[in-house]
């Protein structure tokens, strides 16, 4: 067994079958871990494919080598497949305790295959995995799940789905330690990877072990980590970070003129301070961490509202079903984001697609009998019915529960243009039109927009917004490949992006862990590899090329309505220009596909071969 990592298990869902390995060092070494596992399995077996909830797709849940060791932050885990809503590879990245258990477990990643013919769950313990029967857990939401596994197997930490997963709601999410008290509830939200789940009839996976994972260098490892320690508590953000969490970033997009405002018309919301940091204090009960954390980020609030309920509030979240769907209130945003976390669903999604169909309603193109009931701007009480309404697919809620890009094509009549999607994947919680390089980010990004490959918008503050430089584009490509490769190490990026970390001490770690030496360059290099080989993933399935590289068209015809930024939209051949830019800095072809020489640059000759074929 390779030092600093454990075993693969192979579970195939509809045989029963199960079967663990050791790791290779072409994937130790070659991809690191998280993400980049999970794109080099997906790629092995895209021939097998069918689509994302055919029984042949693949889940992959990865964790990284510095998930669960002596080091702070290393609890992040990375669930993946063909995304159901792109089409194309999807994943979406989680913490909590869910990798830092499974780790402990013996186990680094579970490829999943098949489809159960009833509800099931695994166990993951002791360098085992099982299947087990979930009748009784189908129907459930995740904290009665959560609940029920936790009662039955006690120091575990537990990953499952809600009712929107089971009903292949196409955003849903997963749900991870819902009742585990005191520590980090989390989500993986992105690209429906709990809608994979559901589609396998997989409901839960436990992860229980205590077992450490064997480092090659015990010492080496400690000094690193000694060194993270110290950059932490010595940053001049660390305070704030543990006051505010990213909930703050209202208060700075309303200031910057780009918090997505009723379906990204406006950019300033007058409520903001209501649904930001601020507000957040005056209802926060307490914060909880990730496992092996120092920052406790997540702080949780109370609500009561119809009920009432605790729920840890984000800053995607507080914008998506906040000022994007014009509620007032930091516990109007708890509730909705409660019943997204109670049914699983993904919030920056939902709060896209609700804010479609509100538009659209304001727009006269679809009718209250169409929806069943009458959309309003603000109104909490609609909103929350609606967001049950997706989850069970019930009414109109089972067009919604397909995402926005399909919305757009059944109602019509225009509506296309204001449909704020990349690929099929809601735009995340940044206006884009007076800021450039965030607006590439978005187009490029590959599995669709979401903000978390490259949050380029502070960089488009500090270099002016509406230029469309290649210094932009560089920028744009460097944090494609820094932001993600933390997913692929299985630590959080929040300590490189907001405490300002020296990112060496990363490699030094890995070095640490695996007896190889490794610069931060050699990581660097890694997550390019693995950015080309998601693109070239999309481009084989989807034949992806720059006609999907660009941005709905309320980005390029209306433009901002008010503030510092009036008037400000993309420019569309400028932005074809800058695209055509970024392909050939990343030595892409002018459609953008990776070319021959640049994949075997990166040590990815058989993807290569797969593209082109053999040459
Ligand atoms: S900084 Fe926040 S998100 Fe990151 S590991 Fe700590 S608690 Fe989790």
């Amino acid at each position: 067994m390779l030092l600093g990592y454990n075993k693969l298990s192979y579970v195939d869902l509809h045989s029963g079958k199960v079967e663990v390995k050791d790791v290779d060092e072409k994937l130790a070494y070659g991809f690191i871990g998280g993400r980049g596992w999970a794109a080099y399995i997906l790629f092995k077996e895209l021939d097998n494919i069918v689509d994302g909830f055919h029984p042949s797709n693949v889940l992959v849940v990865a964790t990284g080598p510095l998930t669960a060791v002596q080091f702070q932050s290393g609890g992040k885990t990375t669930f993946a497949a063909i995304s159901p809503q792109t089409g194309i590879y999807g994943d979406s990245n989680v913490g909590g305790f869910f990798g830092y258990k499974m780790r402990k477990a013996g186990i680094d990643a579970l490829m999943i295959k098949g489809a159960s013919p009833h509800p099931v769950y695994l166990l993951v313990a002791d360098g085992k995995v099982e299947i087990h029967d979930a009748e009784k857990l189908w129907g459930l939401n995740s904290q009665e799940t959560d609940a029920k596994l936790l009662n039955e197997y006690g120091d575990c930490s537990v990953a499952s789905i809600g009712m929107a997963g089971e009903k292949l709601v196409k955003f849903a999410c997963i749900n991870v330690d819902w009742s585990r008290k005191g520590m980090r509830h989390a989500q993986a939200g992105r690209t429906g990877i709990g809608a994979v789940m559901g589609s396998k009839k997989l409901k839960a996976i436990v992860a229980m072990g205590d077992k450490d994972v064997k480092v090659a260098d015990e010492e080496r490892l400690k000094e690193a980590a000694k060194k993270l320690q110290k950059m932490v508590r010595e940053s001049p953000n660390y305070e704030a970070w543990r006051r505010y969490g990213t909930l703050a970033t209202i208060e700075w997009s309303n200031k910057a003129e780009c918090l997505p405002t009723y379906n990204f018309q406006k950019t300033v919301f007058e409520y903001a301070d209501n649904i930001g940091g601020s507000a957040m204090e005056k209802v926060k009960v307490f914060t909880r961490a990730c496992s092996n954390c120092i920052i406790p980020c997540e702080h949780v609030v109370r609500f009561k509202l119809n009920g009432e309920g605790e729920v840890g509030i984000e800053y995607e979240t507080a914008a998506m079903l906040g000022s994007n769907l014009g509620l007032k209130s930091i516990e109007e945003v708890a509730k909705a984001n409660y019943l997204c976390d109670y049914y699983g669903l993904d919030t920056i999604s939902t709060g896209s697609v609700l804010a479609f169909v509100i538009e659209c309603y304001q727009r006269g193109l679809i009718t209250e009998k169409e929806l069943g009931l009458t959309p309003k701007w603000g109104d909490v009480n609609t909103i929350c019915e609606m967001i049950r309404m997706i989850a069970k697919r019930e009414g109109f809620g089972d067009l919604m529960a397909e995402g926005v890009k399909t919305l757009a094509e059944r109602i019509g009549k225009g509506s296309d243009a204001f449909a704020m999607h990349v690929k099929g994947l809601e735009i995340s919680a940044y206006d884009h039109r007076a800021a450039t390089a965030m607006a590439l980010s978005y187009a490029t990004c590959d599995i669709g927009a979401h903000h978390n490959r490259s949050w380029a918008i502070t960089y488009d503050l500090e270099v002016g917004r509406n230029s469309y430089t290649e210094d932009k584009v560089r920028k744009v490509i460097y944090l494609q490949h820094i932001r993600p490769l933390f997913d692929m190490l299985g630590v959080c990026r929040f300590y490189w992006v907001e405490l300002g970390i020296d990112p060496n001490v990363y490699a030094e770690a890995y070095s640490a862990v695996t007896g190889k030496e490794f610069t931060f360059d050699d990581l660097l290099f890694r997550s390019e590899k693995v950015w080309n080989l998601t693109r070239a993933i999309a481009v084989i399935r989807k034949g992806i090329s720059i006609k999907d590289d660009l941005l709905p068209e309320r980005d390029f015809s209306d433009p901002v309505p008010e503030g510092r930024t009036k008037g400000a939209k993309l420019d569309k051949d400028k932005f074809i220009e800058m695209l055509k830019t970024y392909y050939a800095v990343r030595g892409w072809d002018e459609l953008g596909r990776p070319t021959y020489e640049k994949l075997v640059k990166l040590d990815l000759e058989e993807v290569a071969r797969k593209l082109y074929g053999a040459s």
